[in-house]
Formats: C-alpha cells, sequence, structure tokens
C-alpha cells in the first residue's frame, strides 16, 4: 500500500502514510478502494453527472464496526470525510472532493415485524428495498418518488412522497434509530433515549454522525393502489391545473396529485407527432378502494380527451417506480425549489408564464401536494419543521453531458424559481437544495428550529467532522 495524498478536515491536504492505512484496512470487515478499482467506481458513479467530486479513496463499510473505525480514523487523522448512501443529492453531498467517503450502499437489509408494525432498515438500502419488503405485509412507511433514491439521504432530511397526506413527513414515521457519532459511540435515539439527538437527526440531515440503521412506523397501504399519470397539450392547461387544484382544496388524504408542466417526453404513451410539444401532466396515486378513487378522480376525467390515461389500479410497489424512467443516472440535474401554502390564482398564472416558449426537452415545473398530516403537528415536532407546507414547488432542468445548454437551462431554473419564490412559504426543503445554494437556504429550511439544531450539533459533533452536507455550524 502507498502513501495517500487526502484533503484535511479544515482544507488542505494531509499525507496518511502507507503503515496508517495498512493499520487501518487490516481492521475492515469491507474495503477500501482507490481510484482504479470497481468499488471505487461504483460507489463514486451517482446520480448526478454534474458532480466533479473524486474522493481519494472510498470505504466500502461492510459492518457498523467498519462505521466505527472509520469515523475514529475520520477524526484522528483529521481526514474530511463524506458518507454516500443511495448517492442521490443533487449537489452530490455523498462525495468528499479529495478525502474519505464512506460508502454504505452495501448495508441493504430490511427486516419487516408486521405484529409491531415496524421496519428495521440498513442505512444502505434504496427505497425500493424497503417498498418491495414492506409490501410483501401489505405495509409501507411514506418514502419518495423515485425508487433508487437511498432511504438515508431522504430520510434525514425529512422525506415526503405519495403517503404524505396521510402520515406525515417521512420522519414522522421514523421511531429510532442506530448512529455512530464523532466520538465513535453507537447510540440509539428515539423520543425516549438520546431525544435531543433522535429531534436533530429527524430533518437535520448528515450532520449529527453516521446512521447505521432506521426504524419505521409502517401503516396498512394497497397492496393495491390507484395510480398513473393523466397528460393534456398544453393548450388544456388552464383549465387541468383550475381542476387540480379544486380537487386537491376537497380531496380525502388518500388522494395525491402532482402537476407537472413540461414538453412530451419521447415515450410510448405519447403519439409520436405530440414528442417535444408542451403539455400538461397530473400524476396521481390514491391508496383507498378503487372505487372511492373512481369519485374522486372523476373531476379530472370530465375533462375529457386527454393524449393519456395511465390511471389503473395497480400494486403500491410499481406505482413507486412509476417516474423512475424519468430521472436516469448520469444526466446533469440543476433545481430550485420552495415550499408554498396552497395555489393561489397569482401562483398559478405564475406557473403557467414560465413555460411560455419553452423548448428545453426535460425542463418541467412540478407542484406536489403534500398537505394533511404534516399541517397537525407543531413546527418543532423534529428539525424539519416547514409544518405550513402544502405543496412542494421544484423548477427542475435535465440534460445530456453532451448538451451545450446548461447554461441556458439552469438559467431558466433561475429566473421561473425568482419569479415563483414570492409565494414560498419561506422555508424550502433542504434535500432539494442545489450546489451553489448559499448557506441562508440552508438556514431557511429550518427556519425557527436552526438554533437548536445548532445546540445539538456543538453537543454530538463539537468539531463538525460530519461538514460535506448542508452544513448547520453557520
Ligand atoms: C430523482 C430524485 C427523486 C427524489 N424524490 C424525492 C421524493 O420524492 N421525496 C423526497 O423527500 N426527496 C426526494 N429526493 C431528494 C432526496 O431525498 C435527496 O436527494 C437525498 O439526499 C437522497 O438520499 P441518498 O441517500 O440517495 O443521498 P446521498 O447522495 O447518498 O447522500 C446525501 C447526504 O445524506 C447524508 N447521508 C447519507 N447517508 C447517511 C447516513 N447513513 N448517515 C448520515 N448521513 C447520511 C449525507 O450527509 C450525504 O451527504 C429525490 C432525489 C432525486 C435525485
Amino acid at each position: 500500500m502507498t502513501t495517500l495524498q487526502v484533503t484535511g478536515l479544515t482544507g488542505g491536504t494531509r499525507s496518511l502514510e502507507a503503515d496508517t492505512l495498512e493499520r487501518f484496512t487490516g481492521d475492515l470487515d469491507g474495503v477500501l478502494a482507490r481510484q482504479g478499482d470497481d468499488a471505487y467506481a461504483e460507489a463514486t458513479s451517482i446520480w448526478n453527472g454534474m458532480i466533479a467530486r473524486r474522493p481519494a479513496a472510498v470505504v466500502r463499510a461492510a459492518s457498523t464496526e467498519d462505521v466505527v473505525r472509520t469515523v475514529n480514523f475520520a477524526r484522528e487523522n483529521e481526514v474530511e470525510l463524506s458518507i454516500r448512501g443511495g448517492g442521490h443529492n443533487i449537489a452530490g453531498l455523498s462525495l468528499s472532493d479529495g478525502g474519505l467517503t464512506l460508502d454504505m450502499s452495501q448495508l441493504r437489509t430490511v427486516h419487516v415485524d408486521s405484529d409491531r408494525g415496524l421496519a428495521r432498515v440498513a442505512a444502505g438500502c434504496t427505497l425500493g428495498d424497503v417498498d418491495r419488503a414492506t409490501q410483501e405485509h401489505g405495509l409501507a412507511a411514506t418514502l419518495g418518488f423515485v425508487s433508487a433514491t437511498g432511504v438515508a439521504g431522504l430520510t434525514l432530511g425529512g422525506g415526503f412522497g405519495y403517503l404524505t397526506r396521510r402520515f406525515g413527513w417521512t420522519i414522522d414515521d421514523l421511531e429510532e434509530v442506530e448512529i455512530v457519532t464523532a466520538d465513535g459511540c453507537v447510540r440509539r435515539a428515539s423520543r425516549s433515549e438520546n431525544e435531543a439527538l433522535f429531534w436533530a437527526l429527524r430533518g437535520g440531515g448528515g450532520n449529527f454522525g453516521v446512521v447505521t440503521e432506521f426504524v419505521y412506523r409502517l401503516h396498512e397501504v394497497g397492496p393495491q393502489v390507484t395510480g398513473g399519470l393523466i397528460a393534456w397539450p398544453a393548450a388544456r392547461a388552464e383549465e387541468v391545473v383550475n381542476t387540480f387544484r379544486q380537487i386537491a382544496e376537497s380531496a380525502p388524504r388518500e388522494l395525491t396529485l402532482v402537476a407537472v408542466r413540461r414538453n412530451a417526453p419521447p415515450a410510448p404513451w405519447v403519439p409520436q407527432e405530440l414528442h417535444g410539444t408542451p403539455i400538461v401532466i397530473i400524476v396521481v396515486c390514491h391508496s383507498g378502494t378503487p372505487h372511492e378513487a373512481a369519485a374522486d378522480l372523476a373531476p379530472l376525467r370530465a375533462l375529457g380527451d386527454p393524449i393519456a390515461d395511465l390511471v389503473m389500479v395497480k400494486d403500491y410497489a410499481v406505482q413507486q417506480t412509476l417516474l423512475d424512467a424519468t430521472q436516469p443516472k448520469g444526466n446533469h440535474y440543476y433545481w430550485k425549489s420552495e415550499f408554498v401554502a396552497g395555489l393561489s390564482d397569482e401562483l398559478i398564472e405564475t406557473y403557467h408564464a414560465q413555460f411560455v416558449d419553452q423548448k428545453a426537452p426535460a425542463n418541467q415545473i412540478v407542484l406536489f401536494q403534500v398537505d394533511g398530516a404534516l399541517n397537525e403537528h407543531p413546527e418543532d415536532d423534529g428539525a424539519m419543521g416547514n409544518r405550513d407546507a402544502g405543496f412542494a414547488c421544484v423548477v427542475q432542468s435535465m440534460w445530456t453531458p453532451d448538451s451545450s445548454a446548461a447554461d441556458a437551462n439552469r438559467e431558466w431554473v433561475r429566473d421561473a424559481w425568482n419569479a415563483l419564490k414570492r409565494f414560498s412559504t419561506g422555508g424550502n426543503y433542504v434535500n432539494f437544495q442545489t450546489d451553489d445554494e448559499p448557506e441562508e437556504r440552508t438556514a431557511q429550511s429550518y427556519r425557527d428550529n436552526l438554533g437548536r439544531l445548532r445546540e445539538v450539533k456543538d453537543r454530538y459533533d463539537p468539531t463538525n467532522l460530519f461538514r460535506v452536507n448542508r452544513n448547520i455550524r453557520g
């Protein structure tokens, strides 16, 4: 083994001697991978292809003991450390640039205790791993819309999905975690043990340590739901979005709707002559009975003449993969988002206006309905807060690595977001923040919970060992 040059905890470069590295790797159950190794290539291949960070080395953890060893090693040798879950963070926060990346992606067990309605989930799991295991028992936790996303990053940032209207943020389903803190101790945290730490982990991201296990409260869902999407030409956008709003205002919590304005993808469900033309899509998930779903969706269907109506009774686990193909790994992504309380006429007018002359193939503005159960908790029930959110408004851009439209796409996202942000509650989702968002955006995510979060950070991570994240130290 040769000497390794690494990024130091507070910047600069440090040299790790061969014997230091040998002692460390000799103890590992997993492996230390360097550039050129297959494990390095796999671990550093993340969803947003725009991220250019290259860690000096990757530790592929095979056990909680490996996590303890890596945390101790990084702290004692003052090496910058990042934590990789599903690698889906848009800002690429799973990778240290020049430091050490702790890759949790090999730890993927899910144990479902259907009698107690709980799932114990290892921190390297994807959403798909968990949905498949829990749905075998007709159970589900509230997880997000794309199955390859990591449970760790999603949960630690708050988390939302089709079940949020019924059960709240993902952190509202979180019962307990196992975590390795900066001092190398393995701790459990819950509402009755290390309560302050548990409160902070419910939204505070990777600031407090490496979570090795999540325990979720499960709910009876499915196994079949009514889900899919209905699309119309953009000429119908005003009446479609008005109907979307009207249903959203009175819908039972079993129904979640998502409005999307974009140009039609070259998908099999879109007639070829409409590929690339502006459309409006309503994504649907109804976890009540098919009869209830038919009644609740009737106003949408009454609009008539869609380009496609793909809403049908299907497995919930399949619904949870509906949008996977729209977010392929390796493309370049740039987003901006805000939480909004409701959909005023002015907001909807602004929403439509952003699409005039929009030619990019995959740019979109999305309105995810999230209101319901989460609004019933006090703002300080977990660090995530944002209990006044009704919709997540997300301006999204995607392009292929060889595209020359990167600057134009980024500019469009910023312009559309600038137009829409006056409707914000003042809060935004920390998990949707891109690499270029300034520190105050993170502060805005936590609003009044920030001070308490920083106190917990001072207690459990006084040297800010866990800093490759949306850092709250300020
Ligand atoms: C296509 C796509 C769809 C999405 N859809 C949704 C959605 O429907 N709902 C939603 O809520 N969010 C959604 N997100 C956002 C998602 O929650 C975040 O991107 C999240 O960070 C992804 O988690 P990850 O584990 O894959 O991230 P990674 O990139 O692996 O990690 C991100 C950060 O999480 C922290 N982290 C990861 N693992 C651990 C750990 N074991 N212990 C401590 N900290 C850790 C680290 O700080 C790391 O820097 C989506 C993202 C994408 C790309």
